[in-house]
């Protein structure tokens, strides 16, 4: 949960900086072109398509955390040598075929990963 928070705290941060570069250039361009009226609505189109694209992005960036830490996890749970054929192995020497799954480099049999 402490981390959902932080992902929000940053999401507004940058939300911020966007979004006041928007509008600040959007607005920009309205006083150079002089052209207010149309022009306003869509800077509130184009801000609010960028609030959208930024809350998916970082929707993103968390599930891509979750999965590095699930990945960490998993290489943790990797034993200091192979069951099958006791050759000395670790989470960068194993074949992994999936987050949970590993397979020894030498006999290429399956490893047991500690809960
Ligand atoms: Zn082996």
């Amino acid at each position: 949960m402490a981390d959902k928070q932080e992902n929000d705290r940053e999401l507004t941060g940058l939300y911020a900086a966007v979004h006041s570069a928007i509008w600040l250039i959007g607005l920009a361009v309205l006083f150079y072109t002089g052209d207010w009226f149309p022009g306003i609505l869509i800077l509130v189109a184009i801000s609010g398509v960028a609030q959208a694209l930024l809350l998916n992005k970082a929707k993103q960036e968390e599930a891509k955390a979750q999965a590095a830490q699930s990945a960490r996890q998993a290489a943790l749970a990797v034993p200091p040598v192979c069951p099958t054929c006791g050759a000395a192995i670790n989470a960068s020497s194993v074949v992994w075929s999936g987050v949970s799954t590993a397979h020894c480099p030498y006999c290429k049999a399956a490893i047991p990963l500690k809960a």
